[in-house]
């Protein structure tokens, strides 16, 4: 199968969350399935080298709104496999400190950066990859659906299949309803069972509206947007997509996240070591992060956007209390400015027993996840989430609130699942500071009085096949089931 995915982000060109980890390992995992992969993403100039994008392979004269848009495709490839990925580069609008915006404010102009990206995708699957196939990510490429449905009505794209997965329903891509204008689509499109949301232009309902198929990231979750406390107003049209919503458990890319083979790591580690591995990690974390290297002290990581979504205001509550136990904490994270600040606190009236660093290190989130013997990620919603996966291949036990992909990745460590040899992490059900801390002692409790109990859990997590392999599958089911849909 010919399959195009479209992501404003991708790693290791340009990442600022999970989606990037994601567009990548799919297109590997399908590649190797023997699929022909064509990964499609903005030239993020600042984040991507000369060297990274490859040759110019064409040129893209975009008409929108009179601007000099010329656009260059650059072709390379992922390492170590066959993806090909093409770069759109278009120096006015992807040549910039961030992805999406600078400090806590988007740029103001993402309506015109990311439609123009949108436009670029749709020409070359015309010209380049012709795909059966397109997948679209997210608000910033939910227009695609419409516009493949558009190409299609005009007997170009024929039988080209949409699908559009949903990362987070948080961010939906809203602009002016003037916008519509820069898509290129006639203005019919323009209604309220497609892309107006009360007057606005909306990306996302768009996709959700448009494409063959919608996905989400996990099963629980594709049934939590279906709800009003997460369908952030576009749950109705979700219910009313029925079985054309799957939710998909993201997969881990092995290659990248292994306690065995991980390039960031001086020692490694698998289940059957794990308890002599982990200690050496845990002790060059503390050291790296200048905390006292203490081996029973229970050491907690967390490497996040630090948002409301991550729960960072549970943690912020209970931090005092936590701390009078025999713990360390240890934090790698960027986002709101209340939040870092909290954070850097905290490190300043525990020294030796927190750590804060505020920046994004690729490095240093991989030696947390090996060094930390838990991991906190109590999000308030959690569409899949990845870190907690990259906790139990690392043996680092995941303390979690139970919902969305969370909910699917983690098994609570109750006396039956600990029994019957299923446990992997700590589960905790309303999102209360209370049941949070309960959550922790829960864990510090397994950690001091039964650490025989502990690895056990720890070398179950770190067992699991959490590779692309099984969710791969599922989408090439979604793939040809949009196929099919386009082609009826
Ligand atoms: P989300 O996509 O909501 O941010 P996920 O858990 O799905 O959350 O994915 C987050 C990804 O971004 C993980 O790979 C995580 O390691 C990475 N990440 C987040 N913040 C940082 C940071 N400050 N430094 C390095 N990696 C980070």
């Amino acid at each position: 199968m010919r399959i195009l995915i479209a992501s404003s982000e991708a790693v290791p060109f340009a990442k600022t969350g999970g989606l990037a980890d994601v567009a990548t390992g799919l297109a590997k995992a399908l590649a190797a399935e023997g699929h022909d992969v064509c990964l499609v993403i903005p030239c993020h100039r600042k984040f991507i080298s000369e060297d990274q994008r490859g040759e110019v392979i064409g040129e893209l004269n975009m008409d929108m709104r009179n601007f000099d848009l010329r656009t260059y495709i650059c072709r390379t490839t992922l390492e170590n496999s066959n993806v090909e990925v093409l770069l759109i580069d278009q120096q006015s609008f992807f040549d910039r400190k961030g992805l999406y915006g600078s400090g806590n404010s988007d740029y103001p102009d993402n309506a015109e950066r990311f439609i123009l990206f949108s436009r670029a995708v749709i020409e070359v699957a015309k010209t380049v990859s012709r795909p059966h196939v397109i997948h679209a990510n997210d608000w910033q490429t939910g227009i695609l659906p419409a516009m493949v449905h558009h190409e299609r009505t005009q007997g170009r794209l024929a039988g080209t299949g949409s699908v559009l997965t949903i990362h987070n329903m948080a961010f939906h891509g809203q602009f002016p309803a003037w916008q519509m204008e820069l898509t290129g689509l006639p203005w019919e499109y323009f209604n309220w069972q497609q892309l107006e949301y009360y007057g606005h232009l909306n990306l996302l309902k768009g996709g959700i509206a448009v494409a063959d198929i919608v996905t989400t990231v996990s099963p629980t979750y594709a049934r939590e947007i279906c709800r009003p406390e997460y369908g952030y107003g576009l749950d109705p049209l979700l219910l009313k997509r029925g079985d054309s919503l799957v939710g998909i458990l993201n997969g881990v890319d092995t290659e990248v996240w292994n306690p065995v083979t991980d390039k960031h790591l001086t020692h490694h580690f698998c289940a059957d070591t794990f308890e002599t591995g982990k200690p050496l990690c845990k002790a060059s974390l503390q050291e790296e992060l200048g905390l006292d290297v203490r081996r029973d002290a229970l050491l907690f990581g967390m490497v996040s956007r630090l948002t409301d979504q991550k729960g960072l205001d549970l943690i912020s509550a209970k931090a005092d209390e936590i701390l009078r136990a025999d713990v360390q904490l240890a934090f790698l994270g960027t986002g709101d400015p209340h939040y870092e600040n909290a954070l850097r606190d905290l490190q300043a009236r525990y020294p030796g027993r927190v750590s804060a660093t505020i920046g994004f290190d690729e490095g240093l989130a991989h030696r947390i996840e090996a060094g930390s013997d838990a991991y906190l990620m109590p999000s308030r919603f959690e569409p899949c989430g990845l870190n907690q996966q990259y906790s139990l291949i690392y043996g680092a036990m995941p303390l979690v609130h139970s919902v969305g992909g969370l909910e699917d990745s983690v098994i609570d460590a109750s006396e039956e699942n600990i029994e019957s040899g299923i446990a992997t992490g700590i589960k905790f059900t309303s999102y209360h500071p209370d049941a949070f801390l309960e959550a922790v002692w829960r864990m510090v409790g397994l950690y001091v009085h039964r650490r025989n109990v502990w690895n056990q859990i720890a070398r179950t997590g770190m067992s699991q096949d959490l590779s692309w392999n099984h969710s791969a599958q599922r989408y090439v089911e979604v793939y040809c089931r949009a196929i099919d849909a386009a082609r009826s």
